[in-house]
């Protein structure tokens, strides 16, 4: 099975799932009923785990579409350095 796509004016793309070669030059839209025209795009080649895919995604997506984000992160207090037990001993200044 393949995905093929097509685009109706109105609403968008929408994604057909048929045989190999069964590609159809429109199909109707399954909101609006009216023709839609199928478009061309680059094949889904598999890139590994879904989680994977999900990542280059998300990085390929930043590109274009970076997050809008409406304040700065939360600031962190100091660092917290745990002393080993064998200078726990020593004088402190
Ligand atoms: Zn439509």
């Amino acid at each position: 099975m393949v995905v093929y796509a097509y685009r109706c004016v109105e609403h968008g793309v929408t994604e057909v799932s048929r045989a190999i070669g069964t590609a159809t030059a429109v199909v109707p839209c399954p909101a609006c009923d009216r023709a839609a025209a199928r478009i061309y795009t680059a094949p889904r080649l598999s890139l590994g785990s879904s989680v994977r895919r999900a990542l280059i995604d998300s990085t390929e997506r930043t590109r274009d579409e970076p997050a809008v984000v409406s304040a700065p992160p939360p600031r962190r207090g100091p660092a917290v350095v745990a002393r080993p037990p064998a200078l726990r001993r020593l004088p402190r200044p």
